[in-house]
């Protein structure tokens, strides 16, 4: 199958898709140094560039072309009255240099979301800044040093993270300078108590816990756990990825949990990946707020007496985390989709996207393994160790999906569970869709058991079949230039067809 043109290879000289309005200033000479013709940027009409993109488009799965049960991810449905919101002038014509009397509606969104993020998890205080949950690990790992350092408390190096963690927890916490220690699951999947009792001490900074986890579990101890930790003098971070299984029904500040960050791309229906920056608020308790990245927004009075929006920056701030506040386009997304829903809504999105995840996990738990054995949350864990037996992986599970039109599930992950398939349905998804699944899930259960070839094989029916993992990581070329040939896909790829 022939690759995709680059667009670059679509030009021809003179051809355009532009048309200058007729110049009503005075002209000018452009400054030489800003003039190249060495660019080679391509000449396209606008037809060229719209079925370009849009065919490439249709090659790529997509929260709006089906299902994207992609767990630990919530890939939830991005409502368009977000982009109808954020694409308002006043919100999308504002540049972050204008003075806040300017813009106090962009300025009032802000707080107004700081404040109900802190509503939503039960903290103190919130800052709008980091980019991305891994941003916010940072952010508020760096807040946990701050306060030791601050306390005089310098022997505090330890964070202990468990071994169901995200990636980014124990990278978060070394970039941060701390040592990190792994804590064990217990046989439920729970963290356990008895290795955190041991391993909790006079050099424990935090203990970065994921809850729901990435078993998909809620953590049946944590508020003994976050006891241990205080009671050593430490903090408690929760990555807050899950917080899309609790919204309206536990809130982890009244939990006693120090810090957590939130994932607008995903709890807050923010587009996700390739589909727009993230954003990775932090929420702290109040001991904490302190040593927020500046600026913070702030509720004000001017000298008349009006109420004013305006930047205040918190007394011992870690700095900044992020340029201006943060990726402000996705807080008026998380905003609109918070107000669209309200406190029952929130709490109703909760309680289906767990309902949808247990539906889908006692329709498939004959077929595939399920080493935890709990009612789950807004997740599950399945393992594909009877199939691997039979001859197909979970690798091969997950490309076999993609021919029902599906986006596979996470697979490898979390580490803790082998041949892992982690499968999030999410809250937006009807009873149809979730069957159809189920369905699909079932048809490739008994493939394995008899004919595993067709998993092993699979993709059968996309643009591109089996990629070769490793030739792609050896000969990776992600750079296209007019003298250097990129490498043809089928090169890359061992056509199964
Ligand atoms: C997604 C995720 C992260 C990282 O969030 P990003 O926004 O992708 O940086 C951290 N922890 C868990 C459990 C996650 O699912």
């Amino acid at each position: 199958m022939a690759a995709e043109p680059l667009i670059y290879e679509l030009s021809k000289p003179g051809r355009t898709g532009t048309t200058v309005p007729e110049i009503d200033v005075p002209e000018t000479e452009i400054p030489a140094e800003l003039v190249r013709d060495t660019l080679g940027l391509p000449e396209v009409s606008e037809i060229d560039v719209i079925r370009h993109y849009t065919r490439l488009s249709q090659k790529n799965h997509a929260i709006d072309i089906n299902f994207y049960p992609l767990g630990s991810c919530t890939m939830k449905y991005n409502p368009k009255i977000n982009e109808l919101v954020a694409r308002m002038p006043g919100f999308a014509h504002i540049h972050p240099l204008q003075e806040p009397a300017e813009v106090q509606g962009a300025l009032e969104v802000m707080y107004e979301l700081q404040e109900m993020l802190g509503e939503i998890s039960g903290f103190d205080a919130v800052t709008l800044q980091p980019a991305a949950g891994a941003h916010g690990e940072l952010t508020g790992v760096l807040i946990a040093r701050a306060y030791h350092e601050a306390n005089g408390d310098f022997g505090r190096k330890t964070v202990i993270v468990p071994d169901s963690a995200h990636g980014t927890n124990p990278a978060t916490a070394a970039m941060a300078g701390f040592n990190v220690v792994e804590l064990k699951s217990d046989a439920r999947g729970n963290a356990d108590v008895d290795q955190l009792r041991e391993l909790v001490g006079p050099d424990t900074a935090a203990l970065m816990i994921t809850n729901p986890s990435t078993l998909g579990l809620w953590d049946e101890n944590i508020e003994e756990i976050v006891e241990i930790v205080h009671e050593a003098g430490g903090l408690v971070y929760n990555d807050g990825a899950n917080f899309n299984a609790i919204l309206g029904i536990v809130r982890p500040g009244d939990l006693g949990i120090d810090i957590m960050h939130f994932n607008l791309h995903k709890t807050f229906s923010t587009p996700h990946g390739g589909g727009g920056p993230g954003s990775g608020p932090v929420g702290v308790t109040g001991k904490l707020a302190e040593y927020l990245p500046q600026p913070v927004i702030v509720k004000a009075e001017d000298e008349a007496g009006n109420e004013i929006f305006t930047f205040d920056d918190p007394e011992h701030s870690i700095g900044k985390v992020h340029g201006f506040n943060g990726n402000f386009g996705m807080h008026v997304r998380a905003y609109t989709y918070i107000r669209m829903h309200g406190a029952e809504g929130l709490r109703q999105v909760s309680e289906d996207a767990v309902l949808a995840a247990n539906y889908m996990m006692h329709n498939l738990k004959d077929l595939y393994d399920l080493p935890y054995d709990r009612t789950c949350m807004h997740e599950f864990v399945l393992s594909a160790n009877r199939q691997r037996a039979q001859g197909a992986r979970a690798l091969d599970i997950a490309k076999r999906i993609l021919d029902f039109g599906f986006h596979p599930p996470t697979v490898y992950f979390p580490l803790v569970v082998p041949e892992a398939l982690m499968i999030e349905p999410t809250e937006t998804e009807s009873k149809e869709t979730l069957d159809q699944f189920i369905a699909a899930m079932r048809q490739i259960a008994e493939e394995a058991a008899s004919d595993p070839e067709i998993l092993t094989t699979a993709p059968h029916n996309t643009e591109y079949k089996r990629l070769d993992e490793v030739g792609a990581n050896r000969n990776l070329n992600l750079r296209w230039t007019s003298d250097v040939e990129p490498l043809p896909l089928e090169e890359i790829a061992t056509a199964a067809d």
